[in-house]
Protein backbone atom coordinates (compact mmCIF):
# COMPACT_ATOMS: atom_id res chain seq x y z
CA UNK A 1 0.00 0.00 0.00
CA UNK A 2 1.56 2.99 -0.84
CA UNK A 3 -0.21 6.64 0.15
CA UNK A 4 0.56 9.73 -1.07
CA UNK A 5 -0.13 13.11 0.74
CA UNK A 6 0.40 16.41 -1.05
CA UNK A 7 1.67 18.72 1.28
CA UNK A 8 4.06 19.35 4.13
CA UNK A 9 1.90 20.86 6.25
CA UNK A 10 -0.70 20.35 8.52
CA UNK A 11 -2.63 18.29 6.76
CA UNK A 12 -0.41 16.39 5.04
CA UNK A 13 1.98 15.65 7.68
CA UNK A 14 -0.86 14.57 9.97
CA UNK A 15 -2.22 12.27 6.96
CA UNK A 16 1.01 10.97 7.39
CA UNK A 17 1.71 10.34 10.35
CA UNK A 18 -1.29 8.97 11.45
CA UNK A 19 -1.24 6.53 8.31
CA UNK A 20 2.46 5.40 9.85
CA UNK A 21 0.73 4.77 13.26
CA UNK A 22 -1.59 2.83 12.42
CA UNK A 23 0.16 0.38 9.69
CA UNK A 24 4.09 0.87 9.98
CA UNK A 25 3.62 -1.21 6.90
CA UNK A 26 1.98 1.29 4.68
CA UNK A 27 4.88 3.50 2.35
CA UNK A 28 3.81 6.83 3.01
CA UNK A 29 5.34 9.91 0.89
CA UNK A 30 4.80 13.29 1.05
CA UNK A 31 5.34 15.39 -1.79
CA UNK A 32 5.80 18.99 -0.83
CA UNK A 33 6.36 22.00 -3.12
CA UNK A 34 8.40 23.71 -0.29
CA UNK A 35 11.14 22.82 1.65
CA UNK A 36 9.32 22.94 4.94
CA UNK A 37 7.95 20.17 6.42
CA UNK A 38 5.37 20.64 9.62
CA UNK A 39 6.33 23.85 9.87
CA UNK A 40 4.13 26.16 12.24
CA UNK A 41 3.44 29.04 9.88
CA UNK A 42 0.81 30.22 12.52
CA UNK A 43 4.16 31.23 14.64
CA UNK A 44 5.52 33.72 11.86
CA UNK A 45 4.47 36.69 13.59
CA UNK A 46 6.58 35.45 16.27
CA UNK A 47 9.58 35.14 14.18
CA UNK A 48 8.71 38.62 12.30
CA UNK A 49 8.45 40.07 16.40
CA UNK A 50 12.16 37.93 16.99
CA UNK A 51 10.22 36.38 20.21
CA UNK A 52 10.87 33.24 18.46
CA UNK A 53 14.65 33.68 17.53
CA UNK A 54 15.61 31.38 14.80
CA UNK A 55 12.88 30.26 11.99
CA UNK A 56 14.41 26.62 12.88
CA UNK A 57 12.14 26.79 16.20
CA UNK A 58 9.01 26.96 14.29
CA UNK A 59 9.19 23.33 13.30
CA UNK A 60 6.99 20.87 15.23
CA UNK A 61 9.05 18.29 13.89
CA UNK A 62 12.46 18.12 12.23
CA UNK A 63 12.80 16.55 8.71
CA UNK A 64 14.74 13.62 11.13
CA UNK A 65 11.78 13.38 13.25
CA UNK A 66 9.56 13.22 10.34
CA UNK A 67 11.70 10.65 8.47
CA UNK A 68 12.58 8.38 11.70
CA UNK A 69 8.29 7.86 11.43
CA UNK A 70 9.29 5.91 8.69
CA UNK A 71 7.35 8.27 5.80
CA UNK A 72 9.52 9.48 2.72
CA UNK A 73 9.68 13.53 2.14
CA UNK A 74 9.59 14.85 -1.40
CA UNK A 75 10.68 18.32 -0.62
CA UNK A 76 10.91 21.12 -3.42
CA UNK A 77 8.59 18.92 -5.35
CA UNK A 78 5.39 19.97 -7.04
CA UNK A 79 2.90 17.83 -7.57
CA UNK A 80 1.53 19.20 -11.38
CA UNK A 81 -1.14 16.48 -12.53
CA UNK A 82 -2.97 13.64 -11.04
CA UNK A 83 -4.23 11.10 -13.06
CA UNK A 84 -6.91 9.08 -10.89
CA UNK A 85 -7.82 6.55 -13.29
CA UNK A 86 -4.14 5.23 -13.25
CA UNK A 87 -3.48 6.15 -9.94
CA UNK A 88 -0.85 8.26 -10.61
CA UNK A 89 0.94 11.50 -9.41
CA UNK A 90 3.21 13.78 -11.50
CA UNK A 91 5.57 15.49 -9.60
CA UNK A 92 8.10 18.12 -11.03
CA UNK A 93 11.42 18.43 -9.30
CA UNK A 94 12.61 22.68 -8.71
CA UNK A 95 14.27 22.29 -12.37
CA UNK A 96 11.30 20.82 -13.72
CA UNK A 97 12.03 17.28 -13.90
CA UNK A 98 8.94 15.29 -14.00
CA UNK A 99 8.51 11.95 -12.82
CA UNK A 100 5.50 10.09 -12.01
CA UNK A 101 4.10 8.30 -8.67
CA UNK A 102 2.27 5.56 -8.25
CA UNK A 103 -0.51 5.43 -5.37
CA UNK A 104 -3.31 3.38 -3.85
CA UNK A 105 -4.56 6.81 -1.92
CA UNK A 106 -3.45 10.41 -2.55
CA UNK A 107 -4.46 12.82 -0.19
CA UNK A 108 -4.91 16.56 -1.40
CA UNK A 109 -3.31 18.86 0.99
CA UNK A 110 -2.26 21.77 -0.80
CA UNK A 111 -3.60 24.78 1.40
CA UNK A 112 -4.76 28.24 1.06
CA UNK A 113 -3.05 30.80 -1.20
CA UNK A 114 -3.33 34.60 -0.03
CA UNK A 115 -5.44 36.82 -1.53
CA UNK A 116 -3.95 39.15 -3.12
CA UNK A 117 -7.15 42.55 -3.32
CA UNK A 118 -7.90 44.42 -6.15
CA UNK A 119 -5.38 47.45 -5.19
CA UNK A 120 -3.55 49.46 -8.39
CA UNK A 121 -0.05 48.44 -8.26
CA UNK A 122 0.01 45.59 -5.78
CA UNK A 123 0.49 43.50 -8.89
CA UNK A 124 3.89 44.90 -10.12
CA UNK A 125 5.20 45.08 -6.50
CA UNK A 126 6.52 42.55 -4.31
CA UNK A 127 9.11 41.97 -1.78
CA UNK A 128 11.78 43.70 -3.80
CA UNK A 129 9.95 46.93 -3.78
CA UNK A 130 8.93 46.36 0.49
CA UNK A 131 5.36 44.85 -0.69
CA UNK A 132 4.66 41.43 0.93
CA UNK A 133 1.75 38.48 1.55
CA UNK A 134 2.36 36.55 4.87
CA UNK A 135 1.30 33.09 4.06
CA UNK A 136 4.59 30.88 3.81
CA UNK A 137 7.92 30.27 5.37
CA UNK A 138 9.19 31.65 2.38
CA UNK A 139 6.99 34.55 2.74
CA UNK A 140 8.15 35.49 6.29
CA UNK A 141 12.19 35.14 5.08
CA UNK A 142 11.57 37.61 2.22
CA UNK A 143 9.76 40.07 4.76
CA UNK A 144 12.71 39.77 7.41
CA UNK A 145 14.76 40.31 4.38
CA UNK A 146 13.00 43.83 4.12
CA UNK A 147 12.84 44.58 7.34
CA UNK A 148 16.72 44.07 8.31
CA UNK A 149 17.34 46.58 5.05
CA UNK A 150 18.73 50.19 6.43
CA UNK A 151 15.81 52.67 7.25
CA UNK A 152 12.97 50.57 7.64
CA UNK A 153 10.52 51.89 9.85
CA UNK A 154 7.33 52.38 8.98
CA UNK A 155 4.49 50.14 8.27
CA UNK A 156 1.11 49.97 6.75
CA UNK A 157 -1.05 46.65 7.08
CA UNK A 158 -3.70 46.27 4.83
CA UNK A 159 -6.43 44.35 6.67
CA UNK A 160 -6.79 44.08 10.25
CA UNK A 161 -7.98 40.46 10.14
CA UNK A 162 -6.28 37.93 12.89
CA UNK A 163 -2.90 37.54 10.97
CA UNK A 164 -3.46 41.42 10.47
CA UNK A 165 -3.20 42.09 14.02
CA UNK A 166 -0.91 39.50 14.89
CA UNK A 167 1.43 40.97 12.14
CA UNK A 168 0.96 44.75 13.68
CA UNK A 169 1.72 43.23 17.14
CA UNK A 170 5.06 41.83 15.99
CA UNK A 171 6.33 44.41 13.84
CA UNK A 172 5.98 47.14 16.44
CA UNK A 173 7.57 44.37 19.14
CA UNK A 174 10.54 44.83 16.42
CA UNK A 175 9.95 48.37 16.80
CA UNK A 176 8.53 49.97 13.38
CA UNK A 177 5.77 52.38 13.21
CA UNK A 178 2.54 50.36 12.48
CA UNK A 179 -0.65 51.66 10.65
CA UNK A 180 -3.21 49.17 10.25
CA UNK A 181 -5.99 50.05 7.69
CA UNK A 182 -8.88 47.98 7.45
CA UNK A 183 -11.93 48.89 4.74
CA UNK A 184 -15.19 47.43 7.14
CA UNK A 185 -16.09 49.64 10.08
CA UNK A 186 -14.31 47.98 12.77
CA UNK A 187 -11.31 45.84 13.15
CA UNK A 188 -11.50 42.12 13.76
CA UNK A 189 -14.65 41.82 11.75
CA UNK A 190 -15.03 37.93 13.07
CA UNK A 191 -16.29 39.62 16.63
CA UNK A 192 -18.85 41.89 16.63
CA UNK A 193 -17.83 45.68 16.91
CA UNK A 194 -18.14 46.23 20.40
CA UNK A 195 -15.50 44.13 20.70
CA UNK A 196 -13.52 45.07 18.09
CA UNK A 197 -13.63 48.00 19.44
CA UNK A 198 -11.85 47.16 22.57
CA UNK A 199 -8.89 45.67 19.91
CA UNK A 200 -9.26 48.80 18.50
CA UNK A 201 -8.24 50.36 21.95
CA UNK A 202 -5.79 48.24 22.61
CA UNK A 203 -3.84 48.51 19.40
CA UNK A 204 -3.67 52.65 19.77
CA UNK A 205 -2.45 52.21 22.98
CA UNK A 206 0.36 50.47 21.96
CA UNK A 207 1.18 52.53 19.28
CA UNK A 208 -0.20 51.23 16.45
CA UNK A 209 -2.39 53.85 14.12
CA UNK A 210 -6.00 52.59 13.23
CA UNK A 211 -7.61 53.61 10.15
CA UNK A 212 -10.88 51.69 9.88
CA UNK A 213 -13.78 52.00 7.05
CA UNK A 214 -10.74 53.00 4.83
CA UNK A 215 -10.27 51.22 1.51
CA UNK A 216 -6.83 50.92 -0.29
CA UNK A 217 -7.08 51.79 -3.47
CA UNK A 218 -3.41 51.56 -4.72
CA UNK A 219 0.12 50.73 -3.63
CA UNK A 220 3.06 53.21 -5.82
CA UNK A 221 6.38 53.73 -4.92
CA UNK A 222 7.55 57.43 -3.80
CA UNK A 223 7.98 59.90 -5.83
CA UNK A 224 11.26 60.89 -3.87
CA UNK A 225 13.05 57.92 -1.55
CA UNK A 226 14.67 54.92 -3.07
CA UNK A 227 12.47 52.45 -1.49
CA UNK A 228 9.36 53.84 -0.07
CA UNK A 229 6.02 53.37 -1.16
CA UNK A 230 2.71 55.48 -0.65
CA UNK A 231 -0.31 53.54 0.39
CA UNK A 232 -3.41 55.77 -1.23
CA UNK A 233 -7.25 55.15 0.22
CA UNK A 234 -10.42 56.49 0.94
CA UNK A 235 -11.50 57.26 3.92
CA UNK A 236 -15.01 56.62 5.59
CA UNK A 237 -15.52 60.29 5.09
CA UNK A 238 -15.03 59.36 1.24
CA UNK A 239 -11.83 61.70 1.10
CA UNK A 240 -8.84 60.65 -0.24
CA UNK A 241 -6.01 59.18 2.36
CA UNK A 242 -2.23 59.08 2.28
CA UNK A 243 -0.09 56.82 4.41
CA UNK A 244 4.14 56.98 3.74
CA UNK A 245 5.57 53.27 4.27
CA UNK A 246 9.05 51.34 3.81
CA UNK A 247 6.68 48.24 3.81
CA UNK A 248 4.01 46.96 3.26
CA UNK A 249 1.97 43.49 4.22
CA UNK A 250 -1.50 42.79 2.10
CA UNK A 251 -3.05 40.16 4.81
CA UNK A 252 -7.07 39.97 3.91
CA UNK A 253 -7.96 36.50 3.87
CA UNK A 254 -7.01 32.99 1.83
CA UNK A 255 -8.85 31.04 -0.28
CA UNK A 256 -8.44 27.30 -1.34
CA UNK A 257 -5.37 26.62 -3.32
CA UNK A 258 -7.59 23.71 -5.17
CA UNK A 259 -6.39 24.41 -9.02
CA UNK A 260 -4.40 21.17 -9.30
CA UNK A 261 -7.76 18.55 -7.99
CA UNK A 262 -10.27 20.95 -10.29
CA UNK A 263 -8.07 19.84 -13.21
CA UNK A 264 -8.22 16.30 -12.47
CA UNK A 265 -11.90 16.26 -12.08
CA UNK A 266 -12.19 16.76 -8.38
CA UNK A 267 -15.28 18.25 -7.79
CA UNK A 268 -15.21 21.86 -5.96
CA UNK A 269 -17.86 22.94 -3.50
CA UNK A 270 -17.90 25.54 -1.31
CA UNK A 271 -15.97 28.84 -2.55
CA UNK A 272 -14.42 26.67 -4.70
CA UNK A 273 -13.09 24.07 -2.04
CA UNK A 274 -12.43 20.89 -2.86
CA UNK A 275 -15.93 19.23 -2.04
CA UNK A 276 -15.48 16.22 0.69
CA UNK A 277 -17.86 14.09 2.35
CA UNK A 278 -17.05 14.05 6.24
CA UNK A 279 -15.11 11.22 5.67
CA UNK A 280 -12.20 13.16 4.26
CA UNK A 281 -12.94 11.55 0.07
CA UNK A 282 -13.71 13.65 -3.29
CA UNK A 283 -15.50 12.37 -5.69
CA UNK A 284 -12.49 10.28 -7.19
CA UNK A 285 -12.10 6.95 -6.14
CA UNK A 286 -8.57 6.50 -3.80
CA UNK A 287 -8.69 10.56 -3.78
CA UNK A 288 -8.88 12.27 -0.47
CA UNK A 289 -8.42 16.05 0.99
CA UNK A 290 -8.13 17.39 4.09
CA UNK A 291 -7.08 21.06 5.31
CA UNK A 292 -7.54 24.52 3.92
CA UNK A 293 -8.34 23.61 0.14
CA UNK A 294 -11.15 21.47 1.03
CA UNK A 295 -14.59 22.74 2.39
CA UNK A 296 -15.62 22.43 5.79
CA UNK A 297 -18.13 20.88 7.89
CA UNK A 298 -19.47 22.93 10.54
CA UNK A 299 -21.86 21.54 13.04
CA UNK A 300 -24.31 24.29 13.02
CA UNK A 301 -23.93 25.37 9.89
CA UNK A 302 -23.38 22.07 7.79
CA UNK A 303 -20.84 22.90 4.80
CA UNK A 304 -18.87 26.29 4.89
CA UNK A 305 -14.76 27.50 4.04
CA UNK A 306 -12.98 28.18 7.64
CA UNK A 307 -9.38 27.39 7.27
CA UNK A 308 -7.74 26.76 10.33
CA UNK A 309 -4.76 24.75 11.47
CA UNK A 310 -6.54 23.00 14.35
CA UNK A 311 -8.98 21.82 11.50
CA UNK A 312 -6.38 20.71 9.45
CA UNK A 313 -4.37 18.27 11.64
CA UNK A 314 -7.80 16.56 12.63
CA UNK A 315 -9.03 16.42 8.96
CA UNK A 316 -5.37 15.17 7.62
CA UNK A 317 -5.87 12.65 10.39
CA UNK A 318 -9.37 11.47 9.49
CA UNK A 319 -8.18 10.91 6.32
CA UNK A 320 -5.40 8.47 6.94
CA UNK A 321 -8.01 6.71 8.87
CA UNK A 322 -10.40 6.10 6.27
CA UNK A 323 -7.36 5.56 3.83
CA UNK A 324 -6.61 2.37 6.28
CA UNK A 325 -9.84 0.85 6.22
CA UNK A 326 -11.34 2.68 9.49
CA UNK A 327 -14.72 4.51 9.09
CA UNK A 328 -14.08 7.83 10.70
CA UNK A 329 -15.77 11.00 10.60
CA UNK A 330 -14.54 14.39 10.76
CA UNK A 331 -16.85 15.16 13.88
CA UNK A 332 -16.51 18.84 12.47
CA UNK A 333 -15.56 22.73 13.22
CA UNK A 334 -17.65 25.07 15.45
CA UNK A 335 -14.62 28.17 14.17
CA UNK A 336 -12.95 27.95 17.39
CA UNK A 337 -10.72 30.67 17.37
CA UNK A 338 -8.28 32.64 19.67
CA UNK A 339 -5.65 35.64 18.92
CA UNK A 340 -3.57 37.52 21.14
CA UNK A 341 -3.21 41.11 20.67
CA UNK A 342 -0.90 42.78 22.74
CA UNK A 343 -2.36 42.14 26.13
CA UNK A 344 -5.42 41.20 24.61
CA UNK A 345 -7.08 37.79 24.38
CA UNK A 346 -9.64 37.54 21.46
CA UNK A 347 -11.39 34.09 21.45
CA UNK A 348 -14.62 33.03 20.03
CA UNK A 349 -16.38 30.00 18.90
CA UNK A 350 -19.87 29.03 17.17
CA UNK A 351 -21.92 31.44 15.82
CA UNK A 352 -22.53 35.27 15.90
CA UNK A 353 -25.98 36.69 16.14
CA UNK A 354 -26.77 37.63 12.70
CA UNK A 355 -24.91 33.80 11.20
CA UNK A 356 -27.27 32.18 13.43
CA UNK A 357 -30.12 33.71 12.17
CA UNK A 358 -28.75 33.06 8.37
CA UNK A 359 -28.57 29.63 9.60
CA UNK A 360 -32.33 29.55 10.44
CA UNK A 361 -32.13 29.80 14.23
CA UNK A 362 -33.99 32.36 16.22
CA UNK A 363 -30.81 33.75 18.86
CA UNK A 364 -30.93 36.02 21.31
CA UNK A 365 -26.78 37.30 21.71
CA UNK A 366 -26.74 39.68 25.44
CA UNK A 367 -23.59 40.93 26.42
CA UNK A 368 -21.99 40.25 30.02
CA UNK A 369 -18.48 41.10 32.14
CA UNK A 370 -17.26 38.81 34.98
CA UNK A 371 -14.03 38.98 36.70
CA UNK A 372 -11.46 36.01 35.58
CA UNK A 373 -10.95 35.39 38.86
CA UNK A 374 -11.95 36.74 42.77
CA UNK A 375 -11.90 40.32 42.65
CA UNK A 376 -9.89 40.05 46.58
CA UNK A 377 -7.32 38.14 45.07
CA UNK A 378 -5.00 40.56 43.41
CA UNK A 379 -4.51 41.21 39.36
CA UNK A 380 -8.57 39.89 38.63
CA UNK A 381 -9.89 41.92 35.65
CA UNK A 382 -12.63 41.59 33.82
CA UNK A 383 -13.93 39.17 30.70
CA UNK A 384 -16.45 40.67 28.49
CA UNK A 385 -18.41 38.52 27.18
CA UNK A 386 -21.39 38.35 24.22
CA UNK A 387 -23.67 34.70 24.49
CA UNK A 388 -25.49 33.99 21.41
CA UNK A 389 -28.60 31.34 22.11
CA UNK A 390 -31.39 30.21 20.64
CA UNK A 391 -34.29 32.01 22.32
CA UNK A 392 -36.53 29.65 22.85
CA UNK A 393 -34.92 26.56 24.21
CA UNK A 394 -32.07 28.17 25.24
CA UNK A 395 -29.53 26.05 23.31
CA UNK A 396 -25.80 27.57 22.87
CA UNK A 397 -24.86 28.88 19.92
CA UNK A 398 -21.72 31.13 20.44
CA UNK A 399 -19.59 32.58 22.64
CA UNK A 400 -17.06 35.48 22.15
CA UNK A 401 -14.84 37.10 24.67
CA UNK A 402 -12.18 39.31 25.34
CA UNK A 403 -9.64 39.32 28.13
CA UNK A 404 -6.03 40.06 29.68
CA UNK A 405 -3.54 38.04 28.70
CA UNK A 406 -3.54 35.21 31.44
CA UNK A 407 -7.02 35.23 31.97
CA UNK A 408 -7.82 32.31 30.79
CA UNK A 409 -9.95 33.20 27.64
CA UNK A 410 -8.97 30.59 25.36
CA UNK A 411 -9.77 28.19 27.40
CA UNK A 412 -13.07 29.50 28.71
CA UNK A 413 -13.95 29.52 24.69
CA UNK A 414 -13.19 26.06 24.46
CA UNK A 415 -15.24 24.96 27.14
CA UNK A 416 -18.30 27.21 25.65
CA UNK A 417 -17.23 24.81 22.29
CA UNK A 418 -17.34 21.56 24.38
CA UNK A 419 -20.73 22.45 25.25
CA UNK A 420 -21.61 23.22 21.56
CA UNK A 421 -20.42 20.58 20.32
CA UNK A 422 -22.78 18.72 22.93
CA UNK A 423 -25.66 20.10 22.16
CA UNK A 424 -25.69 22.48 25.41
CA UNK A 425 -28.41 24.78 26.59
CA UNK A 426 -27.27 27.76 28.71
CA UNK A 427 -28.55 26.29 31.78
CA UNK A 428 -26.92 23.22 30.91
CA UNK A 429 -23.49 25.20 30.34
CA UNK A 430 -24.14 26.99 33.92
CA UNK A 431 -24.67 23.44 35.69
CA UNK A 432 -21.44 22.11 34.41
CA UNK A 433 -18.81 20.84 37.40
CA UNK A 434 -15.58 23.63 36.77
CA UNK A 435 -12.84 24.10 38.92
CA UNK A 436 -12.56 26.67 41.19
CA UNK A 437 -9.83 28.37 43.17
CA UNK A 438 -9.77 32.32 44.13
CA UNK A 439 -6.76 33.00 42.26
CA UNK A 440 -7.65 31.52 39.08
CA UNK A 441 -11.57 31.46 39.56
CA UNK A 442 -15.09 32.31 41.05
CA UNK A 443 -17.70 29.61 42.58
CA UNK A 444 -19.67 30.40 39.09
CA UNK A 445 -17.06 30.30 36.69
CA UNK A 446 -16.73 33.57 34.69
CA UNK A 447 -18.61 32.16 31.78
CA UNK A 448 -21.51 30.56 33.67
CA UNK A 449 -22.19 34.03 35.06
CA UNK A 450 -22.30 35.08 31.42
CA UNK A 451 -24.83 32.21 30.64
CA UNK A 452 -27.28 33.26 34.18
CA UNK A 453 -27.03 36.89 32.42
CA UNK A 454 -27.99 35.76 29.12
CA UNK A 455 -30.99 33.38 31.02
CA UNK A 456 -32.00 36.98 33.04
CA UNK A 457 -32.58 38.64 29.49
CA UNK A 458 -34.36 36.13 27.63
CA UNK A 459 -36.41 35.66 30.58
CA UNK A 460 -37.20 39.96 30.23
CA UNK A 461 -37.06 39.76 26.46
CA UNK A 462 -39.53 36.60 26.13
CA UNK A 463 -41.29 36.00 29.51
C1 LIG B 1 0.52 33.89 9.87
C2 LIG B 1 -0.49 32.81 10.09
C3 LIG B 1 -0.97 32.58 11.37
C4 LIG B 1 -1.92 31.58 11.58
N1 LIG B 1 -2.35 31.36 12.86
C5 LIG B 1 -3.24 30.36 13.10
C6 LIG B 1 -3.64 30.09 14.44
O1 LIG B 1 -3.20 30.75 15.40
N2 LIG B 1 -4.53 29.08 14.63
C7 LIG B 1 -5.02 28.32 13.61
O2 LIG B 1 -5.82 27.39 13.84
N3 LIG B 1 -4.64 28.56 12.32
C8 LIG B 1 -3.76 29.55 12.06
N4 LIG B 1 -3.35 29.80 10.77
C9 LIG B 1 -3.92 28.99 9.68
C10 LIG B 1 -3.17 27.68 9.54
O3 LIG B 1 -1.80 27.95 9.42
C11 LIG B 1 -3.68 26.92 8.34
O4 LIG B 1 -5.05 26.66 8.54
C12 LIG B 1 -2.93 25.62 8.15
O5 LIG B 1 -1.57 25.85 7.90
C13 LIG B 1 -3.53 24.81 7.00
O6 LIG B 1 -2.76 23.70 6.79
P1 LIG B 1 -2.77 22.95 5.39
O7 LIG B 1 -1.86 21.76 5.55
O8 LIG B 1 -4.14 22.72 4.94
O9 LIG B 1 -2.17 23.99 4.32
P2 LIG B 1 -0.88 24.91 4.26
O10 LIG B 1 -0.31 25.17 5.61
O11 LIG B 1 -1.24 26.07 3.41
O12 LIG B 1 0.17 24.01 3.48
C14 LIG B 1 -0.01 23.63 2.15
C15 LIG B 1 1.14 22.73 1.77
O13 LIG B 1 0.92 22.28 0.44
C16 LIG B 1 2.09 22.46 -0.33
N5 LIG B 1 1.65 22.54 -1.72
C17 LIG B 1 0.77 23.40 -2.29
N6 LIG B 1 0.61 23.11 -3.59
C18 LIG B 1 1.41 22.04 -3.86
C19 LIG B 1 1.69 21.26 -5.01
N7 LIG B 1 1.10 21.51 -6.19
N8 LIG B 1 2.56 20.24 -4.89
C20 LIG B 1 3.17 19.96 -3.71
N9 LIG B 1 2.94 20.66 -2.59
C21 LIG B 1 2.06 21.67 -2.67
C22 LIG B 1 2.74 23.69 0.28
O14 LIG B 1 4.09 23.76 -0.07
C23 LIG B 1 2.50 23.38 1.77
O15 LIG B 1 3.45 22.45 2.21
C24 LIG B 1 -2.40 30.80 10.50
C25 LIG B 1 -1.92 31.03 9.21
C26 LIG B 1 -0.98 32.02 9.00
C27 LIG B 1 -0.47 32.27 7.60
Amino acid sequence: MHVIAIGGSDAGISTALRARELDPAVEVTVVAADAYPNFSICGIPYYISGEVTHWRNLAHRTRADLEATGMRLRLDTRATRIHADTRRLVVADRNGNEEALGYDALMIGTGALPIAPPIAGLDALGPEQGVHLVHSMDDAFALTDTLERAGISRAVIVGAGYIGLEMAEGLTTRGLRVTQIEQLPEVLPTVDPELGALVHAELEQHGVTVACGTRVEAIAPAERGERALVVSATGPDGKPRSYPADVVLVVVGVRPNSELAASAGVKLGFRDAIAVDRRMRTNLPHVYGAGDCVETHHRLLGTTYLPLGTTAHKQGRVAAENILGREREFAGSLGTQVVKVFDLVIARTGLRDHEAQAAGFEPLTVASRADDHKAYYPGSHPIQMRFTAERRDGRLLGLQLVGQLGSEVAKRADVAAAAIHNGLTISELSDLDLSYTPPLGSPWDAIQLGAQTWERAARAAIG
